[in-house]
């Protein structure tokens, strides 16, 4: 670290917490120092090919190392999305590194590193290349530097297609109207093959220190009803009704025609509560009735969890057969924490079977909005009878959430710091040591308007929060692309203090 940057660190500092300072000073082994490992903990950071592109690989990695403590990346690999890669989303301020430009008209997504065709024989999915940066291979560009300094490097792949890519069409999921969508049907054994071929392909083409596997697809029913924080209700348009469906169902002895009888009216049921028409027995007992007459509807969304645990395990097998010592984790997504109704769906102790490391989201600066949002929309169907502020409190109750704020506070609050350690604790006691626990730490996830921004010292109690709780390290989330350094540097100051 040059002396210009390490006099802005310790300003930064001073201004952001006097407390900090004195901890500094009685300890100087905590300032920034590249020379000492600033924790012993995974401390991983999410970041994009395009941060490296835009604003070189040393000089990245630099920052990460010197003010996030950062010691394990996060390299956002595969994804046709723009949470985990792209520059900021657009709508957004820009961050105060990287290019103060949109990349909405070049941003395209796909594999970042060489496809090597060996890997994607059983699969019409061959031609993923992401075309963005030209040649570029961001694994063979970043490893080397990373391994120089010490550093670990997982390789991130997301279940995020578009519709327009080759083999898509014909390995996606079918809809209650028997319309193709643009997602994967995770039983189609095309797309069963793509997932552990690019596993295979990254851990055996290069000598990285795992996977990190995010898929943030929900059932039908969480679907139908909205009732994650992904603002839509989108009961008419459900899947997957494909043979490879089909084939399953019938296996477990579930029956198709009745599934799709259960999913039309329990969109007739959604349809019309969005119209206001209340059932006589009022909202819940319509819908618990719908489960009781068509317990397929549950067996349905239950089909769909297994078949991507299926797919999770295929991935852990596969990482393990290239090479023992690499290691398997999987994002937990946030609704994970606000539905007690998905929660019911996962044990943690199950996951941590599959899994050396689970990435449980804790995000709870954008938290607030996005719990908000899951409120709204299960109050707009199943608990339309209740006021949305007893609802939301009752809910807390349920979910042994502490004293957050109000709903019409909520996006502005944010969720506490009290809250990411209790989600962590949950975590930590659900699987029981069997793997690792690494919250994802909210840094700069883009928020509305009106929403809460996170000051430094929200950043510092998050990450303080669920290292304190007893995390085996952190992960700063989303991407590097849209974290502000004065954050990043704030989370930093967090692991050199309780990250031992
Ligand atoms: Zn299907």
């Amino acid at each position: 670290m040059n002396q210009n940057q390490s006099t802005i660190t310790r300003r930064t500092f001073v201004r952001t917490s006097a407390a900090a300072l004195v901890v500094t000073a009685a300890h100087p082994q905590l300032l920034p120092a590249a020379e000492a490992p600033a924790s012993n903990k995974m401390i991983g950071l999410q970041i994009g090919v395009v941060s490296f592109v835009d604003e070189g690989v040393e000089q990245t990695l630099d920052i990460l190392q010197e003010r996030g403590a950062v010691n394990t990346i996060f390299l956002t690999t595969f994804t046709y999305g723009r949470g985990l890669a792209g520059r900021q989303i657009p709508g957004q301020p820009f961050p105060d590194h990287g290019k103060q430009e949109s990349d909405e008209k070049t941003f395209h997504g796909g594999n970042y590193a060489t496809p090597h065709p060996e890997f994607y024989k059983n699969t019409v999915l061959k031609q993923t290349r992401a075309p963005d940066h030209g040649g570029l291979d961001i694994v063979a560009a970043v490893l080397p530097a990373a391994r120089k300094r010490g550093l670990k490097l997982f390789c991130s792949i997301e279940d995020v297609f578009r519709g327009d890519v080759p083999g898509v069409r014909e390995v996606a999921e079918v809809d209650l109207q028997g319309h193709k969508t643009g997602t994967l049907c995770l039983f189609h054994p095309d797309v069963r093959a793509f997932w552990t071929g690019l596993a295979a392909d990254l851990c055996k083409s290069y000598d990285i220190d795992g996977i990190l596997f995010f898929n943030e697809r929900n059932g039908p029913l969480l679907n139908a009803l909205g009732a994650s924080h992904a603002q839509r209700i989108a009961s008419a348009s459900v899947t997957c009704f494909c043979e490879h469906h089909q084939k399953a169902a019938r296996a477990a002895g579930i029956s198709l025609e009745r599934a799709r009888e259960g999913y039309t009216k329990l969109d007739q049921f959604v349809q019309a509560a969005l119209k206001d028409q209340r059932p006589s027995d009022g909202y819940f007992v319509e819908f618990w009735r719908l489960l009781v007459e068509y317990p397929e509807i549950i067996a349905w969304d239950r089909l769909f969890d297994e078949g991507k645990h299926q797919v999770l395990a295929e991935v852990h097998a596969t990482v393990k057969a290239a090479r023992a010592n690499l290691r398997v984790g999987f994002h937990i997504e946030h609704v994970n924490s606000f539905n007690p109704i998905f929660r019911a769906t996962r044990r943690y102790e199950d996951l941590a079977k599959k899994a050396d490391f689970l990435k449980v989201v804790v995000y709870n600066n954008c938290g607030g909005e996005r719990y908000a949002n899951f409120i709204r929309n299960a109050a707009s169907t199943v608990f339309r009878d209740v006021p949305r502020d007893e609802l939301l409190r009752f809910n807390n109750h349920l979910l042994n959430y502490g004293d957050e704020a109000g709903l019409n506070e909520l996006a502005t609050a944010g969720l506490s710091p009290d809250y990411v350690a209790r989600e962590t604790k949950r975590a930590l006691d659900g699987v029981r040591g069997r793997c690792l626990i690494l919250p994802g730490i909210d840094i700069g996830i883009p928020t509305g308007r009106n929403s809460r921004k996170a000051t430094l010292d929200d950043t510092f109690a998050a990450t303080k929060a669920a290292l304190a709780a007893g995390a085996q390290g952190v992960i700063f989330s989303r991407k590097y692309s849209e974290m502000r350094l004065a954050n990043l540097e704030a989370a930093g100051k967090a692991v050199r203090q309780f990250g031992k």
